[in-house]
């Protein structure tokens, strides 16, 4: 309900995904007259895609801890996440009879797993509020009098503009960091998209290519200077991905960007110590295959054995082998492509906004989402980011416009 003290305004909402969504709810329901504008000819297609593997909203873990995740822009991020917390979002899902539930791991999906019923229940709430929502607008930037641009739109003035336009991976869903080089010309500080919870690329031999391509490493563990992951890896025809990979993906980002590489160490049988490896792969039968005599004694998978062959011929010292299963190297010799990696780092700095997101070069216009520079793992954790940044935005929008 808007008040003779605080009338509706207008605010133009650009990028209809979950951070644009959310924070077209918060004003609409302030009472001002709110528009989506989004380029795509539906909204929120990447939230769609991301509840084909199952949803994961949030994480359960106190926050506290959930915030640690956030890494070097947990200070910046930490009063958005306390005024909306995972439990907000739950509560929010819930709402809109998502019903969410806690899963083995701690992470928090709603019960139906996907995202299309949640979106859907979503946009008839938003309707209801008169939320408008203009689909096929590509924004391109402000024209001389600071009105918003649209490709072969119409011009749109607006009290308020939240932008809410994306990082740069899964291009073909609608954000594809076109609007990095329309900020930075306005002097605002953006750091470089680089891909996160991504792949990385490996020179395989001809023969691991070939032959193991689309295979995954079950249950390794792979370690990293100080850091390490337990999970899947999956092996690609240009390199490595999989649950594992992207959990070390910001340290290992970091060192090929500064070294040109990052050597790890894979532990193929992190569930058995090396004396007890080394004594299993000690009784050889003769004449057995090596090969056979690792799948037998050691249990590895032919994708494992593979990896190990990659670093060179195989010792034959029971001792030596257990070393190298216990720690299989691997140089990982670049980034996959951010186009197919889960989430973006880099974006619109911290230094940039104010505390309400709002662009210090920019009055009056806003950020939040996946376009602010703060990466995070997955496990939830991205879109709470998401949600709780369009949530303050909204906040921010009200106060300056209250001010204003
Ligand atoms: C395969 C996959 C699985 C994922 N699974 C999960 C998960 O389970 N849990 C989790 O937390 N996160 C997950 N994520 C990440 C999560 O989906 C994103 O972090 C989140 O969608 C980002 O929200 P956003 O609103 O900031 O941006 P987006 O969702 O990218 O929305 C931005 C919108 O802006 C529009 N836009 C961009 N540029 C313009 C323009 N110039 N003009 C007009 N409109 C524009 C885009 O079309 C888009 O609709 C997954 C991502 C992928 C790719």
């Amino acid at each position: 309900m808007t008040t003779a003290s605080a009338p509706a305004r207008t605010i133009a909402i650009v990028g209809a995904g979950p951070a644009g969504l959310i924070a077209a709810e918060k004003l609409a329901r302030a009472g001002h007259r709110v528009t989506l504008y989004e380029r795509m000819p539906s909204p929120a297609r990447k939230f769609l895609l991301a509840g084909r593997g199952g949803l994961n909203l949030t994480h359960s873990e106190p926050l506290e801890l959930f915030s640690t995740r956030y890494r070097a822009a947990r200070p910046w991020l930490e009063p958005a996440l306390a005024a909306f917390p995972p439990q907000a979002l739950r509560d929010w899902a819930d709402g809109l009879g998502a019903d969410s539930f806690v899963g083995t791991s701690g992470r928090v999906f709603p019960r139906a797993m996907k995202a299309s019923p949640l979106l859907r229940a979503w946009l008839r709430r938003l309707d209801g509020l008169g939320v408008s929502l203009a689909s096929g607008h590509h924004w391109t930037g402000w024209d001389a009098d600071g009105v918003l641009s649209f490709r072969d739109r119409k011009p749109v003035r607006a009290d308020a503009t939240l932008l809410a336009l994306g990082g740069a991976s899964w291009p073909r869903l609608g954000s594809d960091g076109s609007w990095v080089p329309l900020l930075a010309q306005r002097g605002v500080a953006v750091s470089a998209l680089h891909p996160a919870n991504g792949g990385f690329t490996v020179d395989w031999s001809p023969f691991m290519r070939e032959r193991f391509s689309g295979q995954p490493l079950k249950r390794v563990v792979i370690r990293f200077e100080a850091h390490q992951a337990t999970g899947e890896a999956m092996i690609d025809a240009g390199g490595i991905e999989g649950g594992a990979v992207y959990a070390l993906s910001n340290p290992l980002r970091e060192a090929v960007l500064r070294d040109g590489f990052a050597q790890i160490a894979i532990d193929l049988r992190p569930d058995m110590a090396t004396d007890r490896l080394t004594e299993r792969l000690g009784n050889r039968r003769k004449g057995e295959t090596l090969s056979n005599h690792l799948r037998k004694a050691a249990g590895l998978s032919p994708v494992a054995i593979a990896l190990l062959r990659e670093s060179g011929a195989l010792p034959e010292d029971a001792a030596r082998l257990a070393a190298l299963i216990k720690a299989a190297p691997l140089r990982l010799t670049g980034m996959a492509p951010i186009e197919r990696a889960i989430s973006t780092a880099g974006g619109v700095m911290a230094s940039a906004v104010d505390a309400g997101f709002m662009l210090k070069a920019l009055p009056g216009v806003f950020v939040a989402g996946e376009m602010l520079d703060w990466e995070a793992p997955t496990g939830g954790y991205l879109l709470q980011g998401c949600f709780s940044t369009g949530v303050a935005a909204a906040g921010g929008i009200e106060g300056w416009l209250a001010r204003s």
